[in-house]
């Protein structure tokens, strides 16, 4: 497992988990490393949903597939997923955000979980939970192999092809590949979240209660009151809520009394220092037990409400963009371009939370149907055998804000694996991919291009 490897996977989030599958489906062999227990990042350690929209953003087409779609197929068929044709926004699956919402995919955690495994098992990955990349091994612009650290201690793996879904970049940052950290500009950093999910509550009682308000919602100075609002006023007046936020986010799970709390807010998290994510998740928690006392206290249906589980990793947006042979920037979104060398297409709007500040919202939908990510953002500069697809892909801040979602980080997989996979076969660097047989393929295995 540790040295015969075509293709090496570092991280299993929603890209990594795509990426090894859809490399291991072209024929190659391949490892994935995962740092925690379970595969999902962030849709299941971080506790993150439901899936944002696959559609265009017309909401009449289904434009995120290929894996993504199995997956969800898969959620659906066993009861742990709702499948997106049958959910709208402006409903309480969207939290009642009707904008961008249409075509969402709520889904249970463990379920997600169960079907990573199988999924890639089936596909003959091999999988090293607990296991954490430390550094690369470099020869010239290569990487030869990275040194991880388990419980088995520090040991070498080798590969032909590395693929860095950390999320982070953390491998293509610790090859020097240049980054970005945050804003451009400014260096400002999308704030952390704590998400959790809340179980114990009649919804109906709440339902009820933010439906006879749904014409309270309104925005005020670039800030959204939204579910709730009138009972947070209420709160703070009686100094029971002391978090900088307006409203509440929470989303309907599959099950009836389950709800996903999008709601803390911690700033100025910088996701590749450990003090700073160490604190981020103690003030995680506390945010959260105020937030359930706040539902016990004030919200209709809610006196024995529990937090069922907070997540087991604090909710990063946002760290470092990784420069890549080209940079996603919003204007390519929001203009809605289609580049020639388009790997997956999208429709998600710009979402970008607090980075003004903690009351701060930057929601813009896209001017089109919607807009195609090229290969060259999953081409870092400098290293000549490495991709790197999810939330760190070459993209601005504000692009970033956009395609940072699960679907779009799945379809970034899937392509980053294809394309690994296509260089193993074909005996050159990924940098020298022949996109259009790549898109062939992808096209092939259900991707819309
Ligand atoms: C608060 C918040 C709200 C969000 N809301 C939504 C939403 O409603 N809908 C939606 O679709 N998306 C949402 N997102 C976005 C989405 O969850 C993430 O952007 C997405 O999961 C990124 O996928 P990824 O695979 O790039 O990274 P991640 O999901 O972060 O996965 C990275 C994986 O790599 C592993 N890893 C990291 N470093 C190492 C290492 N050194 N060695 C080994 N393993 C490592 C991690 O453990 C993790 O499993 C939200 C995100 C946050 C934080």
């Amino acid at each position: 497992m540790i040295n015969d490897n075509d293709i090496l996977v570092i991280g299993g989030g929603p890209a990594g988990v795509c990426a090894a599958i859809a490399a291991a489906r072209e024929g190659a062999k391949v490892l994935l490393i995962e740092q925690s227990g379970c595969c999902g990042g962030m849709a299941t350690s971080g506790l993150v949903g439901p899936f944002m929209t696959c559609y265009d953003a017309k909401g009449e087409n289904m434009i995120i597939r290929g894996i993504f779609e199995e997956i969800v197929n898969r959620m659906v068929e066993k009861g742990f997923a709702i499948h997106p044709k049958d959910v709208l926004g402006g409903t309480c699956f969207s939290s009642w955000i009707k904008i961008g919402h249409d075509h969402i995919t709520p889904f249970e955690a463990e379920g997600l979980k169960l079907i990573l495994d199988e999924m890639l098992l089936e596909a003959n990955v091999s999988i090293l939970y607990h296991t954490t990349f430390a550094k690369p091994v470099l020869e010239d612009n290569k990487i030869t192999g990275v040194t991880v650290l388990s419980k088995s201690g520090f040991e070498n793996i080798y590969a032909k092809v590395v693929i860095d879904c950390t999320g982070d970049g953390d491998v293509a940052f610790r090859a020097g590949v240049p980054f970005e950290m945050g804003n451009e500009e400014l260096g400002l950093i999308q704030p952390a979240t704590m998400f959790f999910h809340m179980s114990n509550v009649d919804s109906d009682a709440i339902e009820a209660d933010i439906n006879d308000n749904l014409d309270n919602f309104y925005r005020k100075d670039g800030v959204n009151y939204r579910s709730l609002h009138w009972r947070v006023t209420e709160a703070r007046e009686n100094g029971d809520w002391s978090l900088n936020r307006v409203s509440i986010g929470l989303f309907r799970m599959p099950k009836k009394d389950e709800w996903c709390i999008n709601t803390s807010r911690i700033m100025g998290v910088d996701s590749t220092n450990n003090e700073s994510l160490t604190f981020a998740e103690i003030e995680g928690r506390k945010q959260a037990d105020e937030i359930i006392k706040f539902f016990r206290k004030y919200v209709p249906g809610c006196k024995d409400a529990r937090i069922k589980s907070t997540a087991s990793h604090i909710g990063i947006r946002e760290s470092r963009h990784i420069q890549g042979e080209y940079r996603l920037t919003a204007e390519d979104l929001l203009s809605a371009k289609v580049p020639e060398d388009s790997v997956f297409i999208a429709a998600n709007s710009v979402d970008v939370h607090g980075r003004f500040g903690p009351k701060s919202n930057e929601y813009v939908p896209i001017n089109g149907d919607y807009y195609g990510v090229p290969f060259r953002c999953l081409v870092p500069q400098k290293i000549d055998n490495l991709l790197v697809a999810g939330r760190c892909l070459s993209a601005d801040s504000t692009a970033a804000g956009a395609v940072r979602v699960m679907p779009p980080c799945m379809a970034m997989g899937q392509a980053a694996g294809t394309a690994a996979a296509l260089s193993i076969k074909n005996k050159h660097s990924v940098r020298e991919t022949d996109v259009k047989m790549l898109r062939e393929i992808l096209v092939k295995n259900n991707v819309i291009l």
